[in-house]
């Protein structure tokens, strides 16, 4: 018995019933980015044939119509986080531009001697631009390690923590491995010498709601395009203090109060960080994305996609000499495997004959491929609208791969 309607769901969903070499396409790359319902289409189209025109300018209106329906993401997506202001929502080009935001605005507040805490789990976007960060302040960036089950080391986590610290980054939900990480715990142990965090949801964001006020975290970050909406367009939440205190990331349009070539001033939150004329029409198209997904129910969504997990997991484990990666107690529906002997990039290439989409490669999170010593991993990730037909087609794939190459 199925939690989910995820036939008629399916039917939401014009790509997921077109083929790919002859056959039904099973799409399990929802880690990557997200398959995109009709209703989030529509509203790309209607805002395109009804309202185009540019936001926060025009006394017309079109102007004010996008301007209206552009400013109801803000708030819906404040609402969806549990955000205590909607000007704590800074719309942005997805995750990668909201960290870079954070990262930049805090060359003027860290030293030499400062030390930065990062996860081994990370996302190379988590990872470089800290990097960065360091390079420009002397700050020194250390690593969080991780165990061989694909959690992160708590015990040395509070080890490392000092008043030396003073930002933590990690993210919620590992898109290599799928794990979810304890960042209450690891919040917690931040504030407790005074560090700001920052937690990349951007993997979470599909899977389960953050109550960022519940939470107390300082930074969050989501892309709309791994929830149903369109790519180049996400989030930065951030406390309003915290905001505040950040220099803006670029100038230009939209993030000025007053210009002249004496002196400008600049704009208050949100518009202080978003300059220029932003993605107008995938702010309005990611609104949508969160209605859709609200009308199926965050809930339920996780629910279903546990089941999938654990039916999936069991069936691949049965084949001989599959091994999975990353088999913390606390999963999203993520399985990266590898089979003895096989490469799984030629995996991968065998499976899409079939019809089946699966990442192969480092998933952008290279030290967890370094710590595991392997090349990348095959990573099948679910999601609500995929069935338990599909898990056996990608069982059935994976084990006429295997007798294909050995
Ligand atoms: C996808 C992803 C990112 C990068 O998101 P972009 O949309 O490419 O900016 C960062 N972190 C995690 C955990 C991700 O899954």
């Amino acid at each position: 018995m199925s939690l989910l309607d995820v036939k008629a769901i399916r039917k939401d969903f014009p790509i997921l019933s077109r083929k790919v070499h002859g056959q039904e396409l099973v799409y399990l790359d929802n880690a990557a980015t997200s398959q995109t319902p009709q209703a989030v289409i529509d509203s790309i189209v209607h805002y395109y044939s009804h309202y185009n025109a540019n936001i926060h300018r025009g006394v017309h209106s079109l102007s004010q119509e996008a301007t209206d329906a552009y400013e109801q993401t803000r708030i819906k997506i404040q609402k969806h986080f549990n955000a205590a202001h909607a000007h704590e929502i800074i719309l942005t080009a997805g995750t990668t531009h909201a960290i870079n935001i954070v990262a930049s605005g805090y060359q003027e507040l860290l030293q030499a001697g400062d030390v930065l805490l990062v996860s081994a789990l990370e996302h190379h976007s988590n990872i470089v631009p800290w990097q960065m960060l360091c390079e420009k302040t002397g700050a020194e960036l250390q690593v969080i390690p991780m165990l061989q089950n694909g959690t992160l080391d708590m015990a040395a986590y509070h080890a490392m923590i000092s008043p030396k610290v003073k930002l933590v980054f990690c993210n919620h939900v590992s898109n290599a491995l799928g794990t979810v990480n304890p960042i209450e715990e690891i919040i917690g142990a931040a504030h407790a010498v005074g560090a700001a965090v920052l937690i990349d949801g951007a993997q979470a964001a599909p899977h389960l709601q953050a109550n960022v006020q519940a939470l107390g975290v300082d930074f969050y970050t989501v892309s709309a395009h791994k929830l149903c909406g369109p790519t180049g367009v996400g989030v930065l939440y951030g406390k309003q203090a915290l905001l505040e205190q950040l220099p803006p990331y670029q100038g230009g349009g939209e993030m000025i109060a007053t210009v002249s070539f004496e002196k400008t001033t600049y704009a208050g939150l949100p518009h202080k960080f978003e300059a220029g004329t932003p993605n107008i029409c995938g702010g309005i198209a990611f609104g949508a994305a969160l209605d859709y997904m609200h009308g199926i129910g965050f809930d339920q969504i996780a629910a279903y996609e546990q089941e999938l997990l654990d039916y999936a997991t069991q069936a691949l484990l049965a084949i001989e000499g599959l091994k999975i990666y990353g088999t913390a107690a606390r999963k999203t529906a993520v399985i990266s495997f590898n089979i003895e002997g096989l490469h799984p990039y030629d995996i991968g290439s065998i499976l899409d004959q079939m019809g089946i989409a699966v990442r192969t490669g480092h998933h952008c999170a290279q030290p967890i491929m370094d710590y595991y010593q392997i090349p990348g991993t095959v990573r099948a990730s679910f999601s609500f609208y995929n069935t338990f037909e599909e898990v056996d087609r990608l069982v059935a794939g994976v084990k006429k791969a295997k007798s294909m190459l050995c």
